[in-house]
């Protein structure tokens, strides 16, 4: 076979995605075994009926047909008035661009920002898909660490450290997958500050915005001088339930989105007509949106509580999001094997930290996509594990 590109073959370069535990676990449960899956981030819900029902009169009505590049209007009005809400930033239509998923807004985020061996800085714990995503745009970037002591708020002097002359951009995610942290503003001014001083782009995914404990949510994008070089990620899939459906939206300069624009024409020619048609349903009706919210604030509180005092394992971040970080390294420093012999001994998966960057080596991240009585006996199942190991 004639070779395929350099930079396809480069998206992930060892081969292996950090999924390992989480696949093996599922083959297992596949075959039958009974294993608490806290690995992935995806719900174990349905979507909500209302915008199951959209979408169903949808295709019934005859929604079958491209729509316009950039997303339906009255969808990417939806999604403005979304971004304010969440950015707290006045946000017309022409500043959105509708994608294919937060995935699809990261993509576009990056292809229209980079040139080939252009940089960026991303921080560490992420999202597993930053780096793959830097690469596919032909981009490099440099990994901030952050520590868990610190609730893993990256630090001004190690932001400015990672910067080279053509640095283009930075790219934050609060509340963040996987520490469920939440930045405060004094980190997101600092932050901003350095981008407004070298001028580059803040990537602000903000996927996780209505899921969070009592602690406010900071948009980069209000702070002073910030509306023209950031670019927000969002998504439907876990605010409103849906995942599977594949909907999320880029936020930004009238101007950018409208290059970007161009991305939707050679990636995806558009968005699904009907699940367009849905997305608005479940923007204009805020369908399933506070009830997901409160849902996974009982989860936290119960896991949280069962897990409370465990000997020698500390709780990290858990503001926000759907995760909650553990702390193992007075157990195990190498978070891989805890988490292959946690599956062994007590069928509970759960992912390594070091999945999401070498920063969170030395840590677990607990999904909370199971009721809370599964994630309770959880809770007793890793604590009775980690327990023997010490
Ligand atoms: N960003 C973060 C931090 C995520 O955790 C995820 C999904 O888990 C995404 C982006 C991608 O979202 P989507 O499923 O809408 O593509």
């Amino acid at each position: 076979m004639p070779q395929p590109s350099a930079r396809i073959s480069h998206i992930v370069p060892s081969g292996k995605n950090g999924w390992e535990v989480h696949f093996a676990a599922l083959a297992r449960k596949e075959a039958g075994d009974k294993i608490i899956m806290l690995s992935v981030g995806d719900h174990d819900f349905d979507t909500p009926e209302g915008t199951v029902e959209a979408c169903v009169e949808a295709v019934r009505a005859g929604y079958h047909h491209y729509t316009q590049l950039p997303g339906l209007p009255r969808l990417r009005e939806g999604f403005a008035k979304l971004s304010q809400e969440c950015t707290g930033v006045e946000t017309s239509a022409d500043e959105v661009l509708v994608t294919i998923g937060g995935q699809g807004a990261l993509y576009a985020a990056f292809q229209g920002i980079l040139d080939p061996g252009s940089h960026a800085v991303i921080v560490s714990p992420y999202y597993a898909t930053y780096p793959g995503t830097v690469r596919a745009a032909g981009g490099r970037y440099t990994e901030i660490e952050t520590y868990a002591e610190n609730g893993f708020e990256p630090r001004l002097e190690e932001i400015e450290a990672a910067l080279e002359p053509d640095t283009r951009a930075i790219l934050i995610n609060s509340p963040n997958n996987p520490t469920g942290a939440i930045y405060s503003r004094s980190t997101m001014e600092q932050i901003a500050e350095i981008c407004r001083q070298r001028d580059l782009w803040l990537l602000s995914d903000e996927v996780y915005w209505t899921i969070r404990a009592d602690v406010d949510h900071v948009s980069p994008r209000s702070l002073p001088g910030m509306k023209d070089r950031t670019l927000v990620i969002n998504s439907l899939s876990k605010s409103h339930g849906m995942t599977g459906w594949r909907i999320g939206w880029l936020t930004g300069p009238a101007e950018m989105i409208a290059v970007m624009t161009n991305l939707n024409l050679v990636a995806t020619y558009g968005i699904p007509d009907f699940v367009s048609r849905a997305a608005i349903a479940a923007v204009e009706n805020g369908f399933g949106v506070k009830e997901i919210a409160e849902r996974y604030k009982r989860r936290r509180d119960a896991f949280l509580d069962a897990i409370h005092g465990m000997n020698g394992v500390i709780v990290r971040g858990s503001q926000g999001g759907m995760y909650v970080m553990l702390d193992i390294r007075a157990v195990e420093e190498d978070s891989e094997k805890f988490a292959w012999d946690l599956l062994a001994a007590e069928n509970v998966a759960v992912m390594p930290g070091a999945s999401f960057g070498e920063a969170a080596n030395g840590h677990i991240r607990i999904s909370l996509c199971q009721e809370e009585e599964v994630l309770r006996e959880a809770a007793q199942r890793i604590r009775r594990f980690a327990g023997e190991k010490l």
